[in-house]
């Protein structure tokens, strides 16, 4: 008796196995002729089991027949061919044995068809569910195919803090991490006096590993991060969250087109990988979510991203003629309206804007010889927006300090990030692509809310 996955004993070469599978019922249809179908879900795919269970079974009347919609079981039996459409195998039943029963009345899934709003209030159980059993695979397919990716490519992996002391984006979107007591703070001229605290200084939850990556990357190469980080920005959209994976790849001696090129044959293994390994939750999403999930990501895999610098982007945004909420101009931030245009209708293709003003990006991008531009970029796809965003990082350090003090940084705080400039300094490029925008993008999911297991949103942190 060999315990198998529900996926190998969908297969036609289980055919006349002997098995034992364990999962959780979907269904059970009770037929005239005296037997039960019952419908099996573990987890390992999409399409459930058919189990077919005679009433000669011992627990036949007893248990079988009150099986429903998220009773976990057990099931032995013979793998045989099967008669019904859609699926090349079923299993004979030899024994069923029952772990947890589900009351019918009370189980939130026992109906079908529910939103996804109403799903995510029961986090703790949206994993049995189809959309979110393939979210999972989609996710677990991901994050080894970034793995894969960088490892053959000779990238070292390597753990950047979540705690840190430093604000990577100099912006004010960032958790603190503190053991201070809140109705007791330690005061010192009206101020907190944070050397009383856990770390004797400020700390926060990271909002990128850049900085720390880059000083792995100045010293051995080609590194990359993919882990968790946290931004507090109080923006309720469907693209946002508090708690969020990103991965950012950071190499020694590249420019910004060297970090073009790598981007682009990131995304398209990423999602040569969801096509081929991830084959049918891929058509589920194409049937459920969106039905032009697969021909986009075909058109996408078969375009080459293009290239455009931030001020002809406005030029074409200028000249579009479209209403836009936020008008355009040279100087503004491109919203996720004007991303999407550029992208969605303009192009029809993934696009790859760059030199971006200086006033727009954080101190350590790249300053180009006009002065006004940085060696910035943003990779645009259609559905999604922006999904990456990078650079070229400035490797000249009168330049980066001037930087910093432009941006009302005070340069004595990041000393070590400067002495990378002053010792065997290099030209190196990274970028951040965040997980659950890829996930958006190749689902074809609309919230950010529905393609990570917890979501983190202002207010909403239960499970
Ligand atoms: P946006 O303008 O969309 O807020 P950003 O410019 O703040 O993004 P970066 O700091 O460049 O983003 O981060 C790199 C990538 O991380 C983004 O391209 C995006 O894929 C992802 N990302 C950024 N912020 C979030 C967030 N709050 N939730 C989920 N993913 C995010
Ligand atoms: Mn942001």
């Amino acid at each position: 008796m060999e315990l198998i996955t529900v996926a190998s004993a969908r297969q036609a070469e289980a055919i006349g196995k002997q098995v034992r599978l364990q999962g959780w019922v979907r269904t059970r249809r009770d037929s005239k002729g005296g037997f039960s179908f019952i419908e099996l879900n573990d987890g390992s795919c999409q399409g459930n089991l058919q189990i077919v269970a005679e009433a000669a079974l011992p627990n036949y009347e007893t248990e079988v027949k009150k099986l429903g919609a998220g009773c976990s079981v057990t099931v032995e039996g013979e793998v045989r061919q099967s008669p019904a459409k859609g699926q090349a195998t079923e299993v004979a039943a030899k024994s069923v044995t029952v772990h947890g029963w589900a009351d019918a009345e009370s189980y939130p899934l026992q109906k079908k068809g529910h939103s996804y709003e109403f799903l995510r209030t029961i986090a703790h159980l949206r994993p049995r569910t189809n959309t979110f059993g393939a979210i999972a695979r989609l996710r677990n397919q991901v994050s080894r195919s970034i793995h894969d990716f960088f490892q053959e490519q000779g990238f070292l992996y390597v753990h950047t803090p979540i705690i840190t002391a430093s604000d990577c984006e100099g912006a004010g979107h960032l958790f603190k991490v503190s053991t201070l007591n809140p109705a007791q703070l330690p005061l010192q001229n009206g101020q907190v006096d944070f050397t009383k605290d856990f770390f004797h200084r400020p700390t926060f939850l990271t909002v990128s590993g850049q900085l720390e990556a880059e000083i792995f990357a100045c010293g051995l190469g080609k590194v990359y991060t993919f882990g968790p980080t946290f931004r507090a920005e109080n923006s309720n959209t469907s693209r946002h969250l508090a708690e969020f994976w990103m991965i950012e790849p950071e190499m020694a001696y590249f420019d910004l087109q060297d970090n073009m090129t790598l981007a682009e044959s990131f995304l398209k293994r990423i999602i040569r990988d969801a096509l081929d390994k991830c084959g049918e939750d891929m058509k589920f999403f194409q049937e459920r979510v969106d039905k032009e999930i697969l021909t986009r990501l075909q058109g996408v895999l078969n375009s080459q991203f293009l290239r455009l610098p931030y001020t002809e982007a406005v030029e074409i945004l200028e000249k579009s003629g479209e209403k836009f909420e936020f008008p355009v101009r040279w100087g503004i931030d491109l919203q996720s309206e004007h991303e999407r245009y550029l992208t969605e209708k303009k192009f029809g293709c993934p696009v790859i804007l760059f030199d971006y003003p200086r006033t727009l990006k954080p101190f350590y991008m790249r300053v180009n010889d006009d002065g006004k531009t940085v060696r910035a970029m943003d990779v645009l796809v259609p559905g999604v927006g922006e999904i990456i965003g990078g650079s070229q990082r400035e490797e000249r350090l009168d330049i980066l300090e001037q930087r910093m003090k432009e941006q009302g940084l005070d340069p004595a705080g990041y000393w070590w990030y400067l002495d990378l400039r002053r010792y065997g300094t290099v030209p190196h490029s990274g970028f951040g692509l965040g997980l659950e925008r890829t996930l958006l993008f190749l689902s074809g999911m609309g919230n950010i809310r529905d393609v990570v297991p917890f979501p983190r949103v202002p207010g909403s942190a239960e499970f």
